[in-house]
């Protein structure tokens, strides 16, 4: 691990000075935010990430988990995965968020992992941790190595011939279904991003992952009023039952009404290059009944796309009947979502 100098921010605008002065906020940025250390720390040790300066946010107050007067509620960047997994309203009103997380890690790692941190973790593909391959994510130029290498766990969906990388986060799936909005503050002021807009694929580009620029901070993640009576449920697929990233996920959003289907939002875990929203399998469900027929339609739009690797060509059958099963019990007349 190389030496850097660790900066607390007094202010979010001191913050936002310190890191401007990186080139960039992608993979190399020279000048990096600091929160949990979960992740960035990991990355640093194994020589992937080598800042020259940690800028510490946790002194900033951004922890904190509100109500919005729209009927919605406001999580702060800081606010700690077990604290958001573990909110009233975040179990009453969305549970998918709440069991994402908590099928994510482990308790330790939940108790220091923050919300904007995990938007911002790392893809835990072999060759992007092993800086003795080339990886188009790590080093642009340098070459995919699990293109034909090691690629079980990697994506099938939204890759490049540059980069088959997956975006390991639980979280992030549940907030893509949930339609969540990113808040940021930065050299030119402050926006909020729709989580759709947030990611970017890999195209030729690997290395930039998100929309984020020199300075950007993320202050907080909104999220919408849901439809009164929509029920919402994680289910997560992996090689064992705890402390594992996902083989597969989906995160649902189900309101029925009449024995039909009266408003959905699907997105899927593990599979995609992106926390992977998808609207193919919306558009199939829509208006429809509520049945395993529908629901196995909209797995099968939701994969129709999917480009498998030599190695995870099982995940297109995993992740279709993941989201056939998600679906299923958010829809169940009994289930408590
Ligand atoms: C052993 C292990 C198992 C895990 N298992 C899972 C799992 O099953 N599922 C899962 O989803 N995750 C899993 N994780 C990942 C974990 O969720 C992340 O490490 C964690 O969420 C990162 O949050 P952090 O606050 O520690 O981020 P940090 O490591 O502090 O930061 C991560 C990145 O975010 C940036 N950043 C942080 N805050 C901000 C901000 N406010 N604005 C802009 N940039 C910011 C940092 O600069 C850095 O680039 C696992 C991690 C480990 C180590």
């Amino acid at each position: 691990m190389q030496l850097f100098e660790l900066i607390p921010a007094a202010s979010v605008a001191d913050a936002v000075k310190a890191q401007a002065a990186s080139p960039t906020a992608q993979q190399g940025a020279p000048v990096r935010f600091i929160a949990g250390g979960t992740n960035l720390v990991d990355y640093m040790k194994l020589d992937v990430e080598t800042p020259r300066q940690l800028v510490d946010i946790n002194g900033l107050p951004l922890d904190r988990i509100e109500p919005t007067p729209n009927g919605g509620l406001m999580i702060g960047a800081l606010a700690r995965n077990s604290d958001v997994a573990h909110h009233e309203a975040v179990k009453a009103q969305y549970a998918v968020l709440s069991q994402a997380l908590l099928s994510g890690a482990t308790t330790q790692l939940r108790n220091m992992a923050t919300t904007a941190g995990n938007l911002l973790q790392k893809t835990r593909c072999l060759y992007y941790r092993d800086t003795v391959y080339g990886c188009n994510k790590r080093k642009p130029g340098s070459g995919c190595s699990a293109i034909g290498g090691q690629n079980r766990m990697l994506a099938i969906l939204g890759t490049s011939e540059h980069c088959i990388a997956s975006n390991p986060s639980d979280q992030n799936v549940a907030l893509a279904a949930l339609e969540a909005s990113i808040h940021i503050t930065g050299p030119k002021g402050d926006r909020v991003i729709p989580i759709a807009a947030f990611y970017t694929l890999p195209g030729k580009t690997p290395e930039r992952e998100t929309v984020l620029e020199p300075g950007d901070l993320i202050t907080h993640v909104s999220l919408p009023a849901l439809p009164a009576g929509s029920k919402s449920l994680y289910l997560k697929l992996r090689d064992r039952a705890s402390y594992e990233f996902a083989l597969a996920s989906a995160a649902v959003v189900v309101k029925t009404s009449g024995g039909r289907i009266e408003f959905v939002r699907v997105a899927l875990g593990g599979v995609g290059a992106i926390p992977w929203r998808s609207r193919e399998a919306e558009k199939e469900l829509q208006d429809k009944p509520v049945s395993t027929a529908s629901f196995r339609a909209a797995a099968e739009a939701a994969l129709h796309d999917a480009r498998p690797q030599s190695q995870n060509g099982f995940k297109v059958e995993l992740s279709k009947r993941c989201l056939t099963r998600a679906l299923a019990m958010a829809a169940a007349p009994s289930t408590q979502a």
